[in-house]
C-alpha cells in the first residue's frame, strides 16, 4: 500500500488573470497532466500516475472553460511528452498560467502522517542574475 500526494505545480507567468474580472477570455491557462505513454509515473495496485492526472486535467480543463478561460492541456490522451515540448506548448499559447498535474506516491509506512497536501512549485520572479552574489 502506498500513499498519493497530489502535487500541482502552477507557474503564474503574469499575474491578474485569476482575478475578478468578468471576461476571462484573453486569460490562457494551459494544463499539463504529468507522465504518459511510457512514463507512468507512481504505480500501485494496477493504479498509474499518468491514468489518474489525465483525469484530473480534463476535469480542470471543462472547469476553466465553463469560467471563461482560454484552455490548453499538453496531452488529451496517454502520450509522453519530454519537459521541453510540454513547456513549448505553454509558450506557443502564450500561457499566463501553466499548471502541472502530478499525483506524488510514498511507500514508507512510518511517514505516512508526515506526508499530505499539495506541494506548489512557482518561479522565483526576484532571482535577477545581475545581482546573484559570488
Ligand atoms: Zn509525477
Amino acid at each position: 500500500m502506498i500513499k498519493i500526494v497530489l502535487s500541482i505545480s502552477f507557474m503564474f507567468f503574469l499575474t491578474g488573470c485569476l482575478g475578478p474580472s468578468v471576461d476571462r477570455s484573453g486569460s490562457v491557462i494551459v494544463i499539463d497532466a504529468g507522465h504518459g505513454g511510457h512514463d507512468t509515473g507512481a504505480t500501485e495496485a494496477g493504479k498509474r500516475e499518468k491514468d489518474l492526472v489525465l483525469q484530473i486535467t480534463q476535469k480542470l480543463y471543462k472547469e476553466f472553460r465553463s469560467e471563461g478561460y482560454r484552455v490548453y492541456m499538453t496531452r488529451g490522451n496517454d502520450c509522453f511528452l519530454k519537459l521541453g515540448q510540454r513547456t513549448r506548448i505553454a509558450d506557443k499559447k502564450d500561457a499566463q498560467v501553466f499548471i502541472s498535474v502530478h499525483a506524488n506516491a510514498i511507500s514508507d509506512r512510518s511517514r505516512f502522517n508526515d506526508v499530505e497536501g499539495v506541494e506548489t512549485y512557482y518561479p522565483d520572479f526576484t532571482y535577477q542574475t545581475q545581482t546573484t552574489p559570488l
